[in-house]
């Protein structure tokens, strides 16, 4: 079991799941390439993303006012590429990105992007990201949404629910209705309601609908699941496709352990399109998606490559023509593998989505580290039925409980002897009991923050 839940896969592309009609022939086109791209050669796959790559980033070069220089290292004196300059591009980050604005946006784009979509993130790490993409965008999405469906053998004839919505569009009563959730049966029904409303709420509209594909946060169907265990009512769901934020161990062994919901993760990011999912044949770790996309892993507090282990995100989406992100940080970590997936696709493997940049605990010394704590080890001594850990300078953490209702207190010095044990570092901590812990804005809820920059 983790205990640390960071709210890590921000906000997936929401628009993705619902595809229109125009694209579909185009998206499914796209899809039948996929299912031979997934088992290219490292260097054929390479070849395949220069080829995306170059003429991207002469787009940006030409319509992107932020990207000015950046590519001064790239281009050799006859205006070729020299990929080995590739790792001098400087990075840039989510709040860089917000800051340069409009400067972001292509002036033009090619006939072939299609028309600019915009969107705005919901803001789970402050300040929310006014982005832009484009149609051609949305239809590679949908391609790979459909890929992850298949890889997954999702019923698609059965209807979809999707509880993703954070403005207000669809409301109860009846939420509304649609179609277009899949590209093989686009006629199955997708019925979408807005977030806020009650588990209870969120139960009764489902059962109306009759739809068994739950589209939503994994932490909002473990809720709902667990209303219906508490109330001895059938789960109104066998699928879950998960959105939205981190799928950790425990939600996922909650979701499955009567083996009779089917569980399906994926990680990505609005601006960013989808970034991976889980491997069908080893739930734990996800493929890369690195036909619409590039990903790099760099040491947390330098600029060198690793191959694995963990380290920050930077990627470039090869078909955002309307904001290209060229060496993007959205804050995420990952863990990568260097090694092949034994199911036999090429692509390559995310160990574990480890969390956002301000998930992650900053001690003396430039010294980062992962906070992970595991809930079953720490109960002992913290007897709570929510908590929280903020880390509120480089040598205090506050520990934040709501009491779980027994006859037991909290010892301090034990929890605190486990937390240094596992950081690692030496700090003093805080036990301070709370009636309630909030969530985030954006309903997502984060065991773990550091305010320390
Ligand atoms: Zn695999």
């Amino acid at each position: 079991m983790v205990a640390c839940r960071a709210a890590c896969r921000s906000e997936i592309n929401r628009g993705s799941i619902l595809l229109n009609k125009a694209s579909l022939e185009a998206a499914r086109k796209f899809g039948r390439t996929l299912e031979r791209t997934q088992y290219f050669p490292e260097e054929r796959m390479l070849a395949y993303q220069r080829r995306l790559l170059e003429p991207l980033l002469r787009h940006a070069r030409a319509e992107v006012p932020f990207y000015g220089n950046r590519f001064k290292v790239l281009f050799d004196r006859n205006d070729d590429i020299r990929w080995a300059a590739w790792p001098d591009i400087p990075t840039f980050t989510r709040k860089e990105a917000q800051q340069a604005g409009e400067q972001m946006f292509a002036r033009n784009l090619p006939v072939e992007a299609g028309a600019v979509e915009f969107g705005e993130t919901s803001g789970s790490t402050g300040r929310p990201l006014k982005f832009q993409t484009n149609s051609l965008m949305r239809l590679m999405k949908g391609a790979v949404g459909e890929q992850i469906l298949n890889w997954h053998k999702v019923d698609k004839t059965k209807s979809a629910a999707f509880i993703m919505d954070h403005k207000g569009n669809h409301p109860l009563p009846g939420g509304s209705k649609g179609h277009l959730w899949n590209m093989e049966k686009p006629d199955s029904s997708v019925f979408q309601l807005s977030l806020g409303y009650t588990v209870e709420q969120q139960v009764q509209w489902l059962s109306q609908t009759n739809a068994k594909v739950l589209i939503s946060y994994p932490s909002n169907a473990a809720a709902i699941l667990k209303y219906v265990k508490d109330n001895d009512l059938a789960a109104p769901f066998d699928t879950v496709v998960c959105n939205g934020e981190c799928l950790t161990e425990d939600v996922r062994q909650f979701l499955t352990k009567d083996g009779d919901i089917k569980v399906v993760d994926r990680f990505g990011a609005s601006e960013i399109g989808p970034i991976s999912a889980a491997c069908p044949e080893n739930h734990t770790i996800h493929h890369q998606f690195s036909e619409i996309g590039l990903v790099e892993n760099l040491e947390p507090e330098s600029d060198v490559a690793l191959t694995s282990g963990s380290g920050r995100m930077v990627i470039t989406p090869f078909y955002n023509y309307a904001m290209p992100l060229i060496r993007y940080e959205n804050e995420d970590y990952i863990e990568t593998s260097d090694k092949l997936c034994g199911c036999g696709r090429t692509l390559p493997i995310i160990n574990k989505i480890v969390g956002r940049r301000r998930n992650l605990f900053k001690f003396a010394n430039g010294k980062v580290r992962w906070p992970n704590f595991d809930v079953t080890e720490f109960m002992p001594f913290l007897p709570a039925h929510q908590f929280q850990f903020i880390q509120k300078t480089i040598t205090h953490i506050d520990v934040l409980y709501v009491h779980d209702g027994s006859s037991r207190e909290p010892d301090a010095e034990k929890m605190k002897t486990y937390m240094q044990g596992k950081l690692n570092e030496k700090f003093d901590i805080s036990i301070i009991k709370k009636t309630s812990i909030p969530k985030l804005r954006s309903e997502k809820f984060e065991d773990c923050i550091s305010l320390v920059e």
